[in-house]
């Protein structure tokens, strides 16, 4: 595996990624690719922009890396359908030992191409409906930091600054 996780304050994820203009071969490879980091570093989503590439495409799976069994892929995601209102407590790959309360929404449908380029649309609620907003955030250069308080924003950008020089 070449690439890998992408951690805070690397500049990719606060860059506003572009839409795959065709799901080519190299963009399977990406997914497949994304997959594998999610679970091998437990996580249950992903995007394109925590791997390097300013590329609209994420990965969710909400089953976990232990079980694997509802890998969600998604290119050029949109969210087409917001329903209710959740408060979660989220941590995120590219943030390590950062978490924090975020408001949703409880349910969405997202829309996109799956890995053969069709159009498809999912019907989410609860824990996955909160990843897919997640994951679309990095996707226009959200982070969970953008979703915190001043305070708390400005401790953790201390804390890892500080990580990177060591
Ligand atoms: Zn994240």
């Amino acid at each position: 595996m070449s690439r890998t996780i992408r951690t805070y304050p690397d500049p990719v994820l606060k860059e506003k990624a572009k839409p795959v203009e065709s799901v080519s071969r190299e963009i399977q490879d990406l997914a497949e690719e994304m997959a594998k980091l999610m679970y091998a570093n437990q996580g249950i989503g992903l995007a394109a922009p925590q791997v390097g590439e300013s590329l609209r495409v994420i990965t969710v799976d909400i089953s976990g890396p232990e079980r694997q069994e509802d890998l969600q892929v998604l290119i050029n995601p949109e969210i087409e359908l917001c329903e209710g209102e959740t408060e979660t407590d989220e941590g995120c790959l590219s943030l390590p030992e950062f978490r924090t309360k975020v408001k949703r929404s409880e349910q969405v449908t997202v829309k996109g191409l799956d890995l053969k380029g069709r159009e498809i649309r999912i019907r989410s609620e609860g824990m996955q409906a909160v990843c897919f907003q997640h994951e679309i955030d990095h996707l226009e250069g959200t982070l969970l930091l953008d979703h915190a308080g001043r305070l708390k924003r400005n401790m953790y950008s201390k804390k890892a600054n500080k990580w990177e020089k060591n």
